[in-house]
């Protein structure tokens, strides 16, 4: 009973947390947008990786989520989002989401097309977006692509081959001394050991000098 009492106290803290963080994000976004109306616009950079920093830091737990839980959560959502109005197609698009990530398919960039928003009024577009926003009537110049992080993010080219320069030898420092047993165990039954996270590593190395 008391470990029970003691795990609600951690959760309330955790909730409250995230609250205070969200809220955050909040002021973070809103003044953002305040200084980009006026111009403002190396101001407003400041605000909005602020309001990155404290999502990516609330979403940290969600990398330890299964699949399935991840697919079962997306469904949930893809429900909340069509009774808030969302777009049938964004619902669509995540249930082919959802299905992959049941599956342990990966999502082919065709499955998944250029996904946008407006940046003056936050209409959303898939694949190739209008001319002009039909809300804001924003031309498309004020359209954000949302990329895909990490590997379709635009980075320069020196930072790139710097870090494929220094990768084997950083890798190197992290697994030495390591013992068979260590480079074998699974963080989680469905975790890569340090050995299949390798493989992957050279996998992808030979296949993008390829
Ligand atoms: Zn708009």
């Amino acid at each position: 009973m008391s470990g029970l009492g003691r795990k609600a106290t951690v959760d309330e803290a955790d909730g409250a947390a995230i609250e205070r963080r969200l809220h955050r994000v909040g002021r973070f976004v809103r003044l953002a947008r305040a200084l980009e109306a006026g111009g403002f616009y190396n101001g407003s950079k400041v605000l909005r990786a602020g309001a990155d920093r404290e999502l990516t830091i609330v979403a940290a737990p969600a990398a330890q989520l299964a699949h399935d839980e991840v697919a079962a959560e997306i469904d949930e959502l893809a429900g909340d989002l069509a009774a808030a109005g969302y777009p049938s197609w964004f619902g669509r698009q995540l249930g082919v989401t959802a299905a992959a990530v049941r599956a342990d398919e990966s999502i082919p960039f065709q499955s998944a097309p250029p996904a946008w928003s407006c940046r003056v009024c936050g209409e959303l577009f898939l694949d190739i977006p209008p001319t002009t926003c039909p809300t804001c009537e924003a031309p498309a110049i004020g359209f954000r692509n949302h990329e895909a992080v990490w590997y379709l993010e635009p980075s320069d080219r020196s930072s790139t081959v710097d870090a494929l320069a220094h990768g084997p030898s950083q890798i190197g420092r992290v697994l030495e001394g390591r013992t068979d047993e260590q480079l074998d165990r699974r963080p989680r039954p469905a975790e890569w050991s340090a050995r299949e996270t390798l493989e992957h590593i050279t996998g992808a190395e030979e296949l993008l000098s390829a």
